[in-house]
């Protein structure tokens, strides 16, 4: 009980019940729930009082109806699925388990919009730009911990997009942590790969580069972790996972890189025939 915020108030008459939502003034006779609220402080009609709390919120609300409207034009978009078959992906459980959407441009703007997202936090989020168009175009997207990564189906397009800011920690490290040994891959398509083919203690940072909330969670127990990255005409990922490798051992963990065949990744390894057993084989190999 308090003084109420929405006139000029003498003695506490502004009650509220935290467990039910809910506010009473026993001054100015006035009540609701939270929105009510905002609509009278903020002197807004609904729709404006409901953006308003949203923003407050911060990204995740938008970012879970951004994965739902996306999972949904997966299935709208042929382009879509066919390339998602071109990279192997071809298990309905996975995309449910993944949650695999489809960005296909100039749709979300005016979805999130009529959910009551103003354009300004559509701009901050960084899922429209500043010019006002939807951020991810012709994208197989993957929501990820507090981000979205979107793979771009059309070679002329930059391949990798993320929103601002961090991308998160490991991807679904919540299903990985508790296991003794853990892969650690590139990309999210290897990651897609070994799921597929049955591996369930796969992690993936995407990218070589582990920041630190990820190289922290890999360290936060003793396990053995192997790194499957990309096997490059350059040597880039071996040479990173080389480095990544000591840096981890120095941490006390049993690390043992793994020796795709020559310009593989795990997602062309399962592509180009690959089994589990193969997979298997490499594991067992990997120095
Ligand atoms: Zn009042």
């Amino acid at each position: 009980m308090g003084l109420c915020p929405l006139h000029d108030d003498r003695k506490p008459s502004f009650i509220v019940d935290p467990g039910k939502g809910l506010f009473y003034c026993y001054g100015c006779g006035r009540g609701g729930d939270v929105i009510r609220f905002a609509e009278l402080y903020h002197e807004m009609r609904f729709p404006h009082a409901v953006a308003l709390l949203r923003q407050w919120r911060g990204l995740a609300p938008l970012l879970h109806e951004t994965t739902a409207f996306y999972g949904l034009q997966l299935h709208r978009h042929s382009e879509a699925v066919t390339y998602l078959h071109e990279r192997g992906i071809r298990s309905p459980e996975l995309i449910e388990y993944m949650r695999i959407g489809y960005a296909p441009g100039g749709c979300l703007r005016g979805r999130l919009m009529e959910l009551g997202y103003p354009l300004a936090t559509l701009r901050q989020s960084g899922l429209v730009t500043t010019g006002g168009y939807d951020a991810y175009v012709r994208r197989i997207v993957f929501p990820l911990e507090g981000n979205l990564y979107g793979r771009s189906i059309s070679p002329s397009a930059p391949p990798h997009r993320f929103l601002p800011g961090t991308k998160g920690g490991l991807y679904c490290w919540e299903q990985a942590r508790e296991l003794v040994e853990v892969i650690l891959v590139e990309g999210l398509f290897d990651y897609a790969s070994l799921w597929q083919a049955g591996f369930r203690n796969v992690t993936c940072a995407m990218g070589t580069h582990l920041n630190g909330r990820q190289f922290r969670q890999l360290c936060d127990r003793p396990r053995t972790v192997y790194l499957a990255f990309d096997a490059d005409a350059n040597g880039s990922g071996q040479s990173a996972a080389q480095s990544l490798a000591c840096r981890l051992r120095e941490q006390g963990l049993n690390v043992r890189t793994v020796l795709l065949p020559d310009r593989h990744d795990p997602n062309s390894f399962f592509l180009q025939g690959g089994d589990a057993g193969q997979f298997r084989s490499l594991l067992e190999s990997a120095q």
